[in-house]
């Protein structure tokens, strides 16, 4: 993908606007000797932005414009060390609302429908991205935020919500209650709309199955917006990103470089026409690859896909960028493994070598199984690991998430 013509000058008034506030990446900007871009070469000199940048700019030195134009904050969760506040101006806040009532639009919702908004209210930029988009598209909002099962669902069918906007896990806790109180037929529910916190298949296929219900992925950052600078269509190839307001790169994580159309990757994101807090390629740590050629819906905007972790989780072996989800997306090939598995990447005799643990029960041959495993793996990351199968039970479970990837090169 390459940027267009359009999109440079958005980008070089964004950068003007930056070295004028001289706030955090303006003074970077100067500091690299920046003064504008009126190339795709030129673009790819720009320095990358990181959270650390954020983080250093707390409170409000992010802030790109007069603060009289500022009229909101947001914030991210800040679970680890200082918090990130992004400054919005009014303009900002309606061209997010257009990107999320296009994001509605495209899951094929409506004035006529009914949205269920369990996303929390408040500093972040979940409830209030789902329910600006909602009221500009003129839909009915139930604005519910998260908790408190009971009058969810009371909610739910006293008002006939249509659309449900959760998160993978709250949508899945709803589909289970609504099954176990066996209310199925009072719930109203044709579409969900979920964040895009990482979720497996097997997760999705049974809120579908259990709500009846079509599933759009939004995604989105609070750095950028919030929720809803994207959304897959219902041909259901990848999230479709507004490139109007986004310009999208994916790139090698370890080396910075742009890497080639559905290769996988980091999503750098740089915002086109932000006011209150541009960001100029800004690093997500999310892993996603951009799926090439068109969507069947006829849409120009580009895709990527499925979120397939942070790449944090990623290891380089022989040259090649691994993720933990690709491994995980040939373990669902076997019906006979269970889906606890460890990978374990060590040097040894000169070379990088990767095994793979998996599980499965006493009624296959472990030695064919590793085989089989070992083939698949091959043929879709290209080298060969050393599959070992052990018996159900032997790996390690965590309630929290467990660490499958361990890179013993370094040890
Ligand atoms: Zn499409």
């Amino acid at each position: 993908m390459h940027i267009s013509e359009e999109q440079l000058k958005q980008v070089n008034t964004q950068i003007q606007r930056l070295i004028k506030a001289d706030n955090f990446y303006g003074k970077k900007l100067k500091e690299a000797g920046i003064s504008g871009v009126s190339s795709e070469e030129d673009f790819l000199k720009l320095p990358f932005s990181q959270k650390q940048d954020l983080r250093d700019a707390y409170p409000l030195g992010l802030m790109a414009t007069d603060e009289k134009d500022i009229v909101r904050i947001h914030s991210s969760s800040g679970t680890t060390g200082t918090p990130v506040i992004i400054p919005y101006t009014q303009k900002d806040v309606d061209d997010w609302g257009k990107m999320f009532k296009r994001c509605y639009e495209f899951a094929g919702i409506t004035n006529e429908d009914r949205i269920h908004i369990t996303p929390g209210y408040g500093l972040w930029t979940a409830g209030i991205g789902f329910q600006n988009g909602c009221e500009m598209l003129g839909a009915m909002a139930v604005p519910m935020g998260p908790g408190n099962t009971d009058k969810q669902l009371q909610m739910m069918m006293d008002l006939k919500s249509t659309v449900l906007c959760a998160t993978s896990s709250y949508a899945l806790l709803l589909a289970e209650e609504i099954e176990k109180r066996g209310i199925a037929d009072k719930i109203h529910l044709k579409k969900g709309v979920i964040g895009s916190e990482r979720w497996g298949e097997k997760m999705r296929k049974r809120i579908k199955n259990e709500l009846g219900i079509e599933l759009y992925d939004i995604y989105g950052l609070t750095e950028i917006y919030g929720p809803g600078i994207g959304i897959n269509c219902k041909y259901e190839t990848g999230m479709h990103i507004w490139d109007d307001y986004i310009y999208l790169e994916i790139i090698d994580p370890e080396t910075g470089e742009i890497v080639p159309d559905g290769e996988w990757g980091e999503i750098v994101l740089t915002t086109l026409v932000k006011e209150g807090a541009p960001l100029i390629r800004y690093r997500t740590h999310d892993i996603s690859r951009i799926l090439p050629g068109e969507c069947p819906c006829g849409s120009k905007h580009p895709r990527i896909d499925v979120i397939a972790g942070r790449s944090d989780d990623m290891v380089k072996i022989k040259g090649v960028n691994v993720f933990p989800k690709q491994i995980e997306e040939v373990l669902a090939l076997f019906p006979e493994l269970s889906s606890e598995y460890q990978i374990h990447i060590s040097h040894l005799d000169g070379k990088d070598t990767m095994r793979i643990y998996v599980e499965t029960n006493g009624s296959v041959d472990f030695l064919e199984m590793a085989k089989k495993v070992a083939l698949k793996v091959k043929s879709k990351i290209g080298f060969t690991p050393l599959v070992k199968v052990v018996e159900l039970g032997v790996l390690p479970r965590s309630e929290k998430k467990s660490k499958r990837v361990f890179d013993e090169r370094y040890e």
